[in-house]
């Protein structure tokens, strides 16, 4: 999975259903995708992203990005660039995903998050 996604996954218990919190990455393997940088697409994306999430996500791989992020950043093409490699050219092969508020945790497997409910 790559962190672009990140921001549609949510925590499937019952205690957590509508409270659209941020599940924190807890990366294994991950190895290099070769998507081709596109501005404005990264831009678009800034007006979606869980900022503070994804900066969480991205220091978990070892990427350090400001706390937030300006208009006037969007003309920063090394900035900007930087924020879609670690958007889209991040594959996380293993790992998994914590729900701070219940503790739940989803595997990732092969690149696929398991969003499905596991037995303790
Ligand atoms: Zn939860």
């Amino acid at each position: 999975m790559r962190l672009v996604t990140l921001n549609l996954l949510m925590c499937n218990s019952e205690e957590c259903s509508g409270r659209n919190q941020a599940l924190t990455l807890n990366p294994g393997e991950i190895t290099p995708g070769t998507t081709q940088f596109n501005h404005d697409l990264t831009i678009r994306m800034l007006g979606k992203l869980d900022w503070l999430a994804f900066v969480n996500a991205a220091l978990r791989l070892g990427h350090e990005l400001p706390d937030n992020i300006t208009e006037a950043d969007h003309q920063n093409s090394e900035l900007i660039q930087r924020i879609f490699d670690i958007l889209f050219n991040v594959e996380i092969q293993t790992g998994e995903l914590l729900c701070p508020n219940c503790n739940r945790t989803y595997p990732i497997e092969k690149g696929i998050p398991n969003m499905l409910p596991q037995d303790h």
